[in-house]
């Protein structure tokens, strides 16, 4: 469809904001969504342009989910979002906004914080300094239950010991977790060092102590900071020169959670000082727990100081789950979301997706999600439409026309017969030209025969390749819609 077919972006871009309120942090929503320009929006893709860097990984890697769904929410079950970097683009809009409306201002986050904590307003204005990731930095018992899901340092009100499904896996990551925040700064356990891979749990362990710690001691104050935003942190202080107030601000902290400690590498500066908080902290008996993908030893590029510190409290690890324990989690999932998924789909799904966690996640999430927009019911027949080949199974094997034909029909809701029907109208001919420049792109297929495939000749095979492949070339939303076709297909 192109696209001023479509409704303004402006009109589709007030209701993608509005779709924010209760599932991102309106705090969240003012210092990172509002900042961005809507370019682009396509039948299944809205394009956000940003000016740095650091906005575009912010917004992919912390609200990525969240803001996934408020897209889909607001704009229909198919679309996703993407970030651009383009800063000449965003300060246009800006100037045209401010020719045409009255200014809108967008508080500064140091501000924010300021002025919507009333109880922490001191401890606000000793952080104004601060970069907008580190900009919420101590929690206590009494403002999380405002906290955003995730905007950074805040605990995730989600991610307490009672969400957390135990297993064989991580039962003693788990055990451990829980010791310690019953009992915080045992020289024994600290720091306390969890370890594993992507998407296991590690985070939620971590905030999950975080939360037992402030239930049991509301005074104490709890941090939670990535490694990467410490690093920012302290890189600003030293530009600042504001080092005292960062030292201060570390030393004064009673429970201390780094997430990722593995992005400390190469870090050599921060890491020096690290050192020394660390030290700071344990001496006087404060808890500190790290996260890392890796154990110690392993973590590259790490100071060997840092190493013999971090293996010298508890060192846990967090496995992949077992089956029994993916179903256990799946079950969890769908209570709390307060859908019946009957017990055949559950193990469906739990047997097919079987290293993360977070996948897992994603996968009854999408199930959830494309039942309710086609209308269907929670079966196996439509757990196979809407995750496709995201489930595994299917990995390592060769690709063919009717794997690619599915994927193409599923996505833009047509059926074979019509893809390969005489039918011309553009709602048809598009989704037939995307597949078959699929099926060259991915199979070794020939021209004559993909041709054969959707009741074509070879010269219309290769002319709708040579279409899209154009198109691909010109438009960012065909682009994109090849890549994310493309990964469904292979199955990544
Ligand atoms: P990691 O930090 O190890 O990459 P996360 O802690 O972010 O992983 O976990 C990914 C997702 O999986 C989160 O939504 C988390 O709540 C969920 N999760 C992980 N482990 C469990 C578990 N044992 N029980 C319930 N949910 C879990
Ligand atoms: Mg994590």
């Amino acid at each position: 469809m192109p696209e001023e077919m479509l409704p303004s972006i402006d009109v589709q871009w007030q209701k993608v904001l509005e779709k924010t309120d209760g599932i991102i942090h309106e705090d969240a929503v003012r210092k990172w969504i509002l900042p961005t320009v809507p370019v682009s929006l396509s039948q299944n893709e809205l394009i956000l342009a940003v000016e740095e860097n650091f906005q575009k990984q912010y917004i992919e890697s912390r609200l990525g989910a969240l803001f996934g769904d408020v897209v889909q929410q607001a704009l229909g079950s198919g679309y996703t979002f993407r970030v651009v970097i383009d800063p000449a683009l965003v300060a246009q809009k800006k100037a045209q906004h401010k020719k045409n409306e009255p200014p809108a201002e967008i508080p500064a986050a140091e501000e924010m914080t300021a002025k919507e904590s009333p109880g922490e307003t001191k401890a606000a204005e000793e952080y104004a300094g601060y970069p907008a990731q580190g900009s919420l930095p101590l929690t206590s018992a009494s403002d999380t239950h405002a906290a955003a899901p995730d905007d950074g340092t805040t605990l995730n009100p989600k991610y307490t010991f009672d969400a957390f499904v135990m297993g064989r896996s991580n039962q003693f990551s788990y055990s451990m977790t829980k010791a310690v925040a019953d009992a915080p700064g045992l020289p024994s356990h600290n720091p306390l060092f969890i370890y594993g891979g992507v998407g296991l749990g590690k985070t939620h362990l971590m905030h999950a102590a975080g939360h037992k710690i402030l239930a049991n001691h509301p005074e104490k104050r709890v941090l939670y900071i990535a490694s990467t935003d410490f690093t920012n942190e302290f890189i600003r202080s030293i530009r600042e020169k504001s080092m005292d107030a960062f030292r201060e601000k570390y030393y004064s902290i009673d429970v201390l959670l780094i997430d990722d400690i593995q992005f400390f590498a190469k870090q050599e500066q921060t890491q020096t000082e690290f050192f020394q908080t660390f030290n700071k902290l344990r001496d006087s008996g404060k808890q500190i727990i790290l996260t890392s993908d890796r154990q110690p030893q392993d973590v590259k590029d790490l100071e060997d100081r840092l190493i013999s510190r971090f293996a010298g409290g508890a060192v846990v690890d967090i496995q992949p789950p077992e089956f029994e324990t993916r179903v256990a989690i799946l079950q969890k999932k769908a209570q709390s979301e307060e859908v019946d998924i009957p017990e055949d789909v559950i193990t469906y799904i739990a047997s097919r997706v079987d290293s993360n966690i977070r996948e897992l996640e994603g996968a009854l999430t999408r199930l959830i999600k494309y039942a309710s927009t086609m209308r269907m019911p929670i079966d196996e027949t439509t757990c196979i439409a809407a995750l496709g080949n995201y489930l595994r199974g299917e990995k390592g094997r060769r690709i063919t026309m009717e794997m690619i034909e599915r994927i193409v029909c599923t996505h833009f809701k047509v059926t074979s017969e019509d893809i390969r029907s005489t039918k011309r109208s553009n709602d048809i001919a598009y989704p037939r030209q995307i597949a078959m420049y699929l099926c060259h792109e991915l199979t070794e297929v020939s021209w004559p025969t993909i041709g054969g495939f959707f009741s074509r000749d070879h010269s219309t095979v290769i002319h709708a390749h040579k279409k899209i492949q154009n198109l691909s070339a010109s438009d960012p939303a065909t682009k994109a819609l090849i890549q994310s076709l493309s990964i469904q297909i292979k199955g990544i």
